[in-house]
């Protein structure tokens, strides 16, 4: 086995992939940038090196300062985490040249799958049923009229590009067509420096199911079941679980081998993720392929038992899956949820500043991966993700009555969370009953009972200190307030399901 990999990450996703690492006996080398010098991942890795970079960011995708780093560390091998270099195409290719293994698919593999209008036509012509629509960029404006005609309104125009819900706009009408898509044009040069745009039918109310796949580098193929992620703000996911509700076996074990058969046609190796849509009919489409580890990936663990991060690093390393598709039992229900550093009422603005008191839930069932502790800073350099929250039950009732209480024991202060929106959804009954699609957010959920629930947390904030000045001004006005106490014990009640 390796003797020493490198993390090309930080945050949470450096710290779990180390855990898993020293617990294979495998030493770890951590990269960071100045700003993170007191992060936890840095103290948690064996050894740690400092990169530079104009941002903090642009340390963080500095591909031959990270490979050197890697060498003169004497580490075998890089893994890349999700995120900044973990799907350049290039970045494998260099790691791969300079003598290193890259613990993810090959090159060939990531580039693809990395634009999504090649993706679809590699899926297309391997029988992968792909979302109706254009498998090559439109050149044409004529050409995309009569497209979007043919698959009716109405459509999204999407950046070949894309990522991150970035660069995607709805059409309704074929007059919109035209300035719609000079605009979405602009907008994929913008964010992706490519402006190359596709149509794609827009589905109504789906869900986003996606199929956790493994390969090894000796041709073997298994899939781990699906995630259902379909709780998403601005088509970027916040809550994820592990089974679907709406998966019967059949059906999961068919998305599974089509999930298989996509990975094959991309000559995949190691952990990759088949993302579809599921409409209301029950019929499933292929939206991307995602060649690198998931944020998502532990609702997947937890109900297969299978530790996804060692599995890349033994795939990395030669071995042999040690799994066939018959040994993948799906036990249980495990539900994460992201925790990002945003104000949930006021339009989930992010939020930075010192993490001043840090204290996280525990307790059987409950997960945390976290990157953060008392006094970690939250910057506007990176992703608000802070942590995930993930829980396991014998089933999804359980396992959400465990992520409700252990919201409620999850403490941050210093900067503001999305837990009171977490703990919403949670009691929310389309959520808990299990209906809901990805317009959950913008169509279900209700922003005005956020609203409420602050506004009464404020009057009990108040009411409370009133109360305990009181109580110090004259020891016989406890009698006097004894009604009160008992409507505050009663708001109380509410109140903790807030904080
Ligand atoms: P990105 O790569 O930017 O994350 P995806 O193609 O993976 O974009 O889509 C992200 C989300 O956007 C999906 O989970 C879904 O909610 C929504 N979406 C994407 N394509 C469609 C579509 N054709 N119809 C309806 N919703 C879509």
């Amino acid at each position: 086995m390796f003797k020493r990999i490198l993390i090309a990450n930080r945050g949470e996703i450096a710290v779990r992939i180390m855990r898993s690492s020293r617990e294979m006996g495998i030493e770890t080398v951590a990269i960071y940038h100045e700003i993170d010098r007191t992060a936890q991942f840095v103290n948690y890795a064996d050894y740690a090196y400092r990169i530079e970079g104009e941002t903090p960011k642009d340390a963080y995708l500095d591909m031959t300062q990270i490979i050197e780093i890697a060498k003169i560390s004497d580490a075998e091998a890089i893994h890349p985490g999700y995120g900044f270099l973990s799907e350049r195409a290039e970045f494998a290719k260099a790691v791969t040249d300079a003598g290193l293994k890259f613990i993810g698919p090959s090159h060939t593999s990531i580039e693809m799958m990395g634009n999504k209008t090649r993706a679809r036509e590699i899926m297309f012509n391997a029988g992968v049923p792909i979302v109706p629509g254009t498998k090559e960029k439109i050149t044409d404006t004529d050409r995309a009229i009569e497209i979007a005609t043919e698959i009716g309104y109405p459509i999204l125009l999407k950046a070949a590009a894309g990522g991150g819900g970035k660069g995607m706009r709805k059409v309704y009408e074929s007059s919109d067509l035209v300035p719609s898509l000079e605009a979405a044009k602009r907008e994929a040069m913008k964010a992706f420096g490519d402006e190359s745009v596709y149509i794609e039918k827009y589905i109504e109310n789906p869900k986003h199911i996606e199929i956790q796949v493994l390969a090894d580098e000796h041709g073997n193929y298994i899939h781990l079941g699906e995630r259902d992620c379909s709780i998403q703000r601005r088509h970027q996911k916040v809550i994820e679980e592990a089974t679907s509700t709406v998966l019967t076996p059949e059906l999961r074990e068919e998305m599974g081998k089509v999930a298989v058969e996509a990975a094959k046609a991309c000559n995949y190796a190691n952990a990759g993720t088949i993302e579809f849509l599921l409409d209301k009919n029950k019929n499933y489409y292929f939206l991307e392929m995602n060649t690198r580890l998931q944020v998502e990936h532990p609702v997947t663990e937890l109900v297969t038992g299978i530790n996804l991060v060692k599995e890349q690093i033994k795939i990395a390393y030669g071995e042999v899956l040690s799994y066939k598709q018959d040994d993948i039992k799906l036990n249980g229900h495990a539900l994460e949820c992201r925790i990002y550093a945003e104000d949930s009422f006021n339009g989930f603005l992010p939020d930075t500043g010192k993490i001043s008191y840090y204290r996280q839930p525990a307790g059987y069932g409950v997960r945390v991966d976290s990157g953060v502790e008392t006094g970690s800073e939250v910057t506007i350099h990176f992703d608000p993700m802070l942590a995930k929250l993930i829980t396991f039950g014998r089933d999804r009732i359980e396992a959400i009555n465990r992520m409700e209480m252990a919201l409620r024991n999850y403490k941050i202060k210093g900067v503001r969370t999305i837990i009171p929106f977490l703990l919403a959804v949670m009691q929310h009954p389309e959520f808990r009953y299990g209906y809901f699609d990805t317009g959950f957010i913008e169509h279900s959920f209700d922003f005005e009972s956020l609203n409420r629930m602050k506004n009464e947390h404020e009057e009990i904030v108040a009411a409370i200190a009133t109360w305990g000045w009181k109580m110090t001004q004259n020891a016989n006005l406890a009698t006097d307030t004894q009604p009160k106490i008992s409507k505050w014990k009663e708001k109380n009640l509410y109140m903790r399901r807030l904080v």
